[in-house]
C-alpha cells in the first residue's frame, strides 16, 4: 500500500498511522547530540562496576560474568497488603507491590549489547532465566517485566551496560492487552497468534531483519517506532525458562547482529528500551502466549533527529512516517559486523 493507510495491530489491538510521502519533510525542531560509547572499561565512580561501594553502603563482588541485585531505588516494594474494596466504582486505587532488581551484564563498563561477544549474550539470557525463574517461585508475584534503557535519551541513569526487572503482584496494562489477543486467538484457532504473524512475514519477507534456525528479528507489519523491531523464537513456548540451550544460543546470536546493525545504522551507539514479554506467572494457564522480544529505538534520521510521539499520537493514535518495509531494508543493509 503505498498512499496514506492505518494498519491494525492484532497483538496491543491498536491502529497506527502510516504517511509514507511525508519522510522527506524539513527539520528545524531540535536535534540530540550523537550518544557516544562509552570509552573506558572501568569508572571508580559507577556503582555498577566491580568492587565498587553502591547506594546502600553495600560494595558489589568482583564479578566477571553477570552480576544481579535488589535495586536501591526500587520504584516497588515486597509488602503485598490487604486489598480491601474500592471507596469508590470511579476513582480507583489499590496497593501494589513488587520487586525491583538490578541485571548487570559483564563487569566492563563499555562492554554494551553490541559489543559483547555472542557467548557474553549467552550469559545474560541464563541471568534472565534464573531470575525469572526465582521471581516466579513468590506466589503473589503475577508479572515479571525485564527491560534495558539504553542511552541518556532513552533516560538511563548509568551507561554501565545492564537491564531491569520489575515484577508485580498486578498485571500490568500492555500485559494484559497481549495476553488477551493471544488467549482469544489461541482459543478460536488452537495456534499461537505470533507463529501465525510470523509464517506470515516470513512468505512477504520484506520486513524481516535477520534470522537463524531458531528465531527472526523483524520491523513489524504495525510498528510505531521508525526502526522499531520484534524478536521471536520460531517455536511457540510462553517464557525463557522453556528455552533450550541450542535456542538460547540462536537468541544471543540474534540479539548480537541486531544491535550490531543498529549502532552501524547511523553510526552511534543507538539508543532504545528493549524488553522481553514473557507469559505472566501464577496465574492458571497461559497457552497462547508466545515470548518474544520489543525493541522501541526513537531515532528517526541520522543519530540527531528523534521521533516525538506528540499532539495527534497523544490524542488521537500513533503515527509513523518511513514505512515498515523501509525500515526493515535499511537495517538490513546496515553492517552487521562488530
Ligand atoms: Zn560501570
Ligand atoms: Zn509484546
Amino acid at each position: 500500500m503505498n498512499g496514506v493507510h492505518r494498519r491494525w495491530n492484532p497483538l496491543s489491538k491498536r491502529w497506527v498511522l502510516v504517511s509514507p510521502h511525508r519522510s522527506q519533510r524539513p527539520w528545524q525542531g531540535q536535534t540530540e547530540a550523537p550518544a557516544q560509547h562509552p570509552a573506558i572499561d572501568y569508572d571508580p565512580a559507577c556503582y555498577l562496576c566491580p568492587g565498587n561501594l553502591r547506594a546502600n553502603g553495600d560494595r558489589n563482588p568482583n564479578y566477571a560474568t553477570t552480576f544481579s541485585f535488589e535495586n536501591d531505588f526500587a520504584a516497588l516494594l515486597p509488602d503485598p497488603q490487604p486489598h480491601p474494596p474500592p471507596a469508590s466504582a470511579i476513582l480507583r486505587a489499590e496497593p501494589e507491590a513488587g520487586i525491583c532488581r538490578v541485571l548487570c551484564y559483564g563487569p566492563h563498563h563499555s562492554v554494551t549489547m553490541s559489543r559483547m561477544t555472542v557467548a557474553q549474550i549467552e550469559s545474560v539470557i541464563q541471568l534472565w532465566r534464573r531470575e525469572y525463574t526465582e521471581t516466579a517461585k513468590i506466589q503473589w508475584i503475577r508479572s515479571i517485566q525485564i527491560f534495558e534503557n539504553r542511552g541518556e535519551m532513552m533516560g538511563a541513569s548509568n551507561p554501565h551496560p545492564h537491564g531491569q526487572l520489575w515484577a508485580t503482584e498486578s498485571i500490568p496494562g500492555e500485559v494484559v492487552i497481549e495476553t488477551e489477543s493471544q488467549n482469544e486467538h489461541w482459543q478460536a484457532t488452537r495456534h499461537s497468534l505470533l507463529a501465525d504473524c510470523l509464517a506470515e512475514e516470513e512468505a512477504a519477507g520484506e520486513r524481516i531483519v535477520c534470522a537463524n534456525e531458531h528465531f527472526v528479528a523483524l520491523v513489524p507489519f504495525w510498528a510505531v517506532w521508525p526502526f522499531e523491531t520484534m524478536v521471536l523464537p520460531r517455536r511457540h513456548y510462553g517464557s525463557v525458562i522453556e528455552q533450550t540451550p541450542q535456542e538460547d544460543a540462536a537468541l544471543a546470536a540474534i540479539l548480537s547482529e541486531l544491535t550490531v546493525r543498529y549502532d552501524s545504522l547511523f553510526d552511534t551507539a543507538f539508543p532504545y528500551s528493549f524488553g522481553l514479554h514473557q507469559s505472566p506467572v501464577n496465574s492458571g494457564p497461559q497457552d497462547g502466549w508466545h515470548f518474544h522480544m520489543h525493541f522501541y529505538p526513537p531515532l528517526l534520521r541520522g543519530s540527531t533527529v528523534r521521533k516525538f510521539l506528540v499532539g495527534y499520537e497523544m490524542l488521537a493514535q500513533p503515527q509513523r512516517d518511513i514505512t515498515p518495509e523501509a525500515a526493515a531494508l535499511r537495517l538490513r543493509e546496515a553492517g552487521a559486523i562488530r
